[in-house]
């Protein structure tokens, strides 16, 4: 390699991971549900073995804990936190190949990438979770349609398992456990380091534009026109009904190719403070925020150069904003269901969230392309995806994510584990008939509340 960096990154100690130092409890993002562990921060590659060994109640490497549900938590087991392990150890600017300690945080990444005219060649809609995780949960972002997923642009990783073997993972080598680890929700072994592939930038800026849109068939057309946009995303309002059902913002934008300076991102300095009260979240508040945020582009096209923050990481600019839920946390639903029923799908779904009076305000629809998952157990596949945040309220939510669960199955769909806490192990073993297949390549050593939630008797 031309050039090689081994300078430890320090940026970590600048941000507010929200990981775990000492016994503080690791809440996932939805902070539901909250269990009791024992934790354990990672700082070297050479740790998990010496902390796996003799270990009781099974073990689990987490990241930043950005998962909503439960993939990244172990009740009454062990949790192994990597965000100690953040050091860069490569990176070539002829390829953009960086190499990196898994429980670097793509936050990291961007620090050291874009000023060097580099990004992330697929990014969630938030900078906080680590490499790891993004391998262990393969996520996706704005570009599937274009790019796939995370996973696509790994290279190679090396795989710990806790028998003390270490695998060097690639497409090639070790193939099939490289094809269970992308995606394998952190069941096959501890991803020690990785190697990303970058793509070059000239600016941080994106040429984007935002489309109202009236409807499902509307938002199709767009979808339809924007193909070779690199980045396309939807924001619904779900829970307006009659002339207003499925309104939306069609949002697009593609790297701004005049060159312009490349500096680091400020860091965010609002913290959302307290645990909102349980009635600030209703019906109305709710169907307040869709409208307002219909109208706040009061125009039906509006075009703009934005800074690359905004347009990737909304969120993000408010720390802990997962706090506006109140103490009992949110529960996130999100499907993909393929291109046969998708239309007809996600009209059901959008009128039986508007018609629970649960509608959510986050809610994000987009259309997967058709570039393969290099993972065995990876969430998307063509057609279109669905995500919704909902406050969690006694009684009502888990009936109603139940019966979205059943009318995803109807429809040929499936939910994406990163963001569950309430898929029901029939459920999840007709989403996913090949789990069977992939616990072929389980450490046995290593397990999560999710996996013990949905394949129980196994
Ligand atoms: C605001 C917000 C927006 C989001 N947007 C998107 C989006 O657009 N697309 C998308 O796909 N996801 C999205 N997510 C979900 C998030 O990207 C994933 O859940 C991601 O995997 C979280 O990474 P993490 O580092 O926090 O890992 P954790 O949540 O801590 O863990 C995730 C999984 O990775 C495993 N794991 C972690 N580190 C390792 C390791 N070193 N070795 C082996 N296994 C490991 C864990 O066991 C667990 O199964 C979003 C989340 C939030 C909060």
């Amino acid at each position: 390699m031309p050039q090689v960096e081994t300078q430890p990154t320090q940026q970590s100690l600048a941000y507010d991971s929200g990981a775990p130092t000492g016994p503080a409890p690791f809440e996932s993002w939805g902070r539901y549900p909250t269990y009791g562990a024992n934790i354990i921060p990672l700082h070297w590659q050479s740790d998990f073995l010496a902390a796996t060994r003799n270990l009781h109640n099974g073990a689990l490497p987490v990241g930043m804990g950005r998962s909503y549900g439960d993939v990244c938590l172990l009740k009454d087991g062990n949790l192994l936190v990597t965000t100690g392990m953040d050091r860069l150890i490569s990176f070539d600017p002829e390829t953009g190949l960086l190499t990196a300690e898994a429980g670097m945080s793509l936050a990291q990444i961007l620090d050291f990438a874009v000023p060097r005219g580099f990004f992330l060649p697929v990014t969630p809609g938030t900078k906080y979770v680590t490499l790891g995780g993004a391998i262990a949960n393969d996520i996706h972002g704005k570009n599937h349609h274009i790019a796939g997923t995370f996973g696509c642009h790994i290279t190679q990783f090396e795989l710990i398992r806790t028998d003390g073997t270490r695998l060097l993972c690639t497409p090639t080598e070790n193939a099939e456990l490289y094809a269970a680890t992308i995606g394998g929700l952190g069941l096959t072994g501890f991803i020690s380091w990785a190697t990303l592939r970058l793509k070059p930038i000239v600016s941080r800026k994106i040429d984007y534009e935002g489309i109202q849109f009236h409807g499902i068939d509307e938002f199709l057309d767009l979808t339809n026109q924007s193909k070779d946009i690199e980045y396309t995303v939807s924001w619904v309002d779900c829970a307006s009904t009659g002339r207003n059902f499925c309104r939306g913002v069609f949002m697009q934008g593609d790297h701004s190719t005049k060159k312009d300076e490349l500096k680091p991102s400020p860091e965010p300095k609002l913290i959302f403070p307290f645990d909102a009260p349980g009635f600030a979240l209703n019906s109305l508040s709710v169907s307040t925020f869709n409208t307002l945020f219909f109208h706040k582009q009061i125009h039906k096209r509006v075009v703009s150069l934005q800074d690359y923050e905004p347009f990737f990481y909304p969120l993000d600019k408010v720390l802990h904003w997962n706090r506006m839920y109140g103490k009992r946390g949110l529960l996130q639903f999100q499907y993909v269901i393929p291109w046969e029923h998708a239309r007809e799908g996600t009209v059901a779904i959008l009128k039986e969230v508007a018609k629970s009076g649960l509608a959510s305000f986050l809610a994000v629809l987009k259309a997967f392309g058709d570039v393969p998952s290099p993972g065995l157990m990876s969430f998307p596949k063509p057609g279109i995806t669905l995500a919704l945040d909902f406050p969690i309220k006694p009684g009502k939510s888990f009936p109603l994510f139940e019966r979205l669960a059943d009318m995803t199955l109807e429809f040929g769909g499936r939910l994406y584990p990163a963001k569950d806490a309430a898929m029901t192990a029939a459920q999840f073993q007709a989403f996913y008939p090949q789990w069977q297949h992939f616990s072929r390549y389980r450490d046995p050593l290593l397990t999560s509340s999710f996996w013990e939630r949905v394949t129980p008797n196994f």
